[in-house]
């Protein structure tokens, strides 16, 4: 059924799709949902190489794989193996990673399979700062973590140079939190001197509003509604223009997110595309709507097993997920999000 030309609630099968090819991670970041959930192991957090090769292969119209969830994709078994698959379909391939375990080996491994983004998280410009948001498994800063990812960035840099490729792609992913919004025009000056091709900035990607604030997610929920740069709106600003100012000083390409809420309603589009572009998928399987929605109870529309990706992104669930979008009647778990809010 066409609601509105374009937007039909039975679209046809994405060009992209995000596959979280882990739930393990050696890290546990203020910001992420990894912290406030049961440890995932490795073994028991690896999404198969079958089970990825029955889903991407799925999708004919595919053109963009995104090989990364709530999990470090450096600890996914087969991830070479996944990108040179996608690689050689013709699929532009990438994944964000923390870049603890980004040694010179993984970076040429991943030079030479044809990997086109490699996306690093880098919340701050100092130790100090960083290493308070991206704490280890034992939940405090590891000392010297810092210097090992700025070490392991210049070792990627270093294999795409040498071997005379553009690609893949390096980019600075920096969250913009109050803890550490300030820092962010000397993270521009050191991702110039790096090197690397952008820094893309944004917000905390969801409030959890949509949670119940003594459930299971109350405390990222409380880390959300302390931390929001919204709080902060001179200061953020501030920052930003600094930002803004010392990227076009050093000719990097930077990203910047708005600091306040910014969501204007077009009648005949949805506010947000993602479940007519692309879908995210985690390592049990579990079809989600988008990235933005952390925890798998807040959002599964079907699951692979017993049914394919078109049955699911088919499906009566996702229609009517759809339908809501369209409607501007949105599920509740979207409108705590920073994309359907115009923050992120
Ligand atoms: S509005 Fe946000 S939570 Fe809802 S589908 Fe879009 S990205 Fe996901």
């Amino acid at each position: 059924m066409t609601r509105t030309a374009g937007y039909s609630l039975t679209p046809p099968l994405p060009g992209e799709v995000q596959v979280e090819v882990t739930g393990a991670c050696n890290l546990r970041c203020r910001m992420c949902l990894v912290r406030y959930a049961p440890a995932v192991g490795r073994a028991e957090g690896a999404l198969s190489y079958e089970d990825f090769r029955a889903l991407v292969d799925g999708l004919p119209a595919l053109t963009r794989l995104t090989l990364q969830g709530l999990g470090e994709p450096l600890l996914a078994p087969h991830l070479l193996d996944m990108v040179r698959h996608a690689v050689g379909r013709g699929v532009e391939v990438g994944f964000n990673t923390n870049a603890v375990l980004l040694d010179r080996r993984w970076s040429r491994d991943l030079v030479r399979a044809g990997a086109g983004w490699v996306h690093v998280s880098l919340d701050g410009a100092t130790a100090a700062t960083y290493e308070d948001v991206r704490h280890g498994t034992t939940f405090a800063p590891r000392p010297g973590q810092f210097d090992r990812v700025v070490a392991n960035l210049r070792g990627l840099l270093a294999e795409r140079a040498a071997a005379g490729v553009a690609r893949p792609v390096v980019k600075l992913v920096f969250v913009a939190m109050r803890r550490n919004v300030a820092e962010l025009p000397d993270l521009v000056a050191l991702a110039a001197d790096l090197g690397v091709d952008e820094l893309w900035v944004q917000n905390l990607s969801h409030s959890f509003s949509d949670t119940d604030p003594a459930g299971r997610y109350a405390a990222i929920r409380e880390y959300a509604a302390g931390e929001s740069v919204e709080l902060e709106p001179r200061a953020s600003h501030e920052s930003f223009a600094a930002a803004r100012a010392v990227a076009a000083e050093r000719g990097l390409a930077i990203r910047l997110p708005r600091v306040e809420e910014h969501a204007p309603v077009d009648p005949g589009r949805p506010s947000c595309t993602w479940p007519w572009d692309s879908a995210y998928v985690t390592h049990r399987g579990e079809v989600q709507p988008c990235c933005m929605v952390m925890g798998s109870d807040r959002a599964t529309l079907g699951r692979l097993g017993g049914r394919t990706f078109a049955e699911v992104w088919h499906g009566e669930a996702y229609q009517a997920f759809r339908a809501g979008l369209l409607d501007h009647r949105p599920a509740e778990v979207c409108r705590g999000c920073a994309l359907y809010r115009g923050t992120f």
